[in-house]
């Protein structure tokens, strides 16, 4: 490579770079005052890092589907708008993050059932960060159990996540196969 492609090719790295500390950055100052649900009530901001973080191990480094990790409870569980999110990180990102973000207007259960017959329409983007999601909830449940919660609670949370996961099949082997052990261990088929 010569030196000037080599120059070129630093210079986007950095963009790169920059573009995510950014991004993690927004949304670590959103979510400062959340806490996890686990009994250490670990900063809410692990849990988008520990999404993004999955994804590249799952061998995505697409820039887009990364900053759409991690802002994808920002509409969500803060008081960011899309508006915001397209401002500063553009028209895809804010139409990823709606795709993740359930309408909070409606009752719970819809949201959950609404989860389940969304998920094989979601675009190809959306499907991988939903992937990284559920499996980064699914091993926090495994860890430990947030407080208040009964087992028979924590089952049904792994037979639903099932249910949506089954609708996002054929989008990541290295992520639905990590699932799929999850699932297994639990006794957990849909
Ligand atoms: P919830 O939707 O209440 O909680 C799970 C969500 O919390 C996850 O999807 C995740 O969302 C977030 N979260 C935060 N911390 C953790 C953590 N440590 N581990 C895993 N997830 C975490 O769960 P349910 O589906 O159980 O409840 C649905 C509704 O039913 C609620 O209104 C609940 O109050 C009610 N309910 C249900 C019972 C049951 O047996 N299922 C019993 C009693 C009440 P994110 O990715 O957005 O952070
Ligand atoms: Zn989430």
């Amino acid at each position: 490579m010569s030196t000037s492609a080599q120059a070129m090719q630093s210079t986007e790295t950095c963009n790169i770079t920059r573009e995510i500390i950014r991004c993690a950055n927004f949304s670590a100052i959103k979510h400062k005052d959340q806490r996890r649900k686990d009994p250490e009530m670990t900063p809410y901001i692990n849990h988008p890092i520990g999404v993004a973080y999955i994804l590249t191990e799952a061998g995505i480094t697409d820039l887009s589907v990364i900053q759409t990790a991690l802002l994808h409870d920002t509409v969500e569980d803060t008081s960011t708008t899309f508006d915001e999110i397209e401002a500063e990180f553009g028209k895809e990102v804010r139409d990823l993050v709606a795709e993740l973000s359930d309408d909070k207007t409606l009752m719970k259960e819809d949201r959950k059932r609404l989860q389940i017959e969304h998920a094989p329409h979601a675009s190809p983007k959306a499907k991988l960060v939903k992937l990284a999601d559920k499996l980064h909830n699914l091993r926090d449940l495994q860890r430990t159990v947030p407080r208040g919660w009964s087992q028979q609670r924590v089952r049904r949370y792994f037979i639903w996540a099932a249910k949506v996961v089954a609708g996002l099949r054929g989008t990541n082997k290295i992520m639905e196969d990590a699932l799929d052990e999850i699932f297994k261990e639990r006794n957990v088929y849909v």
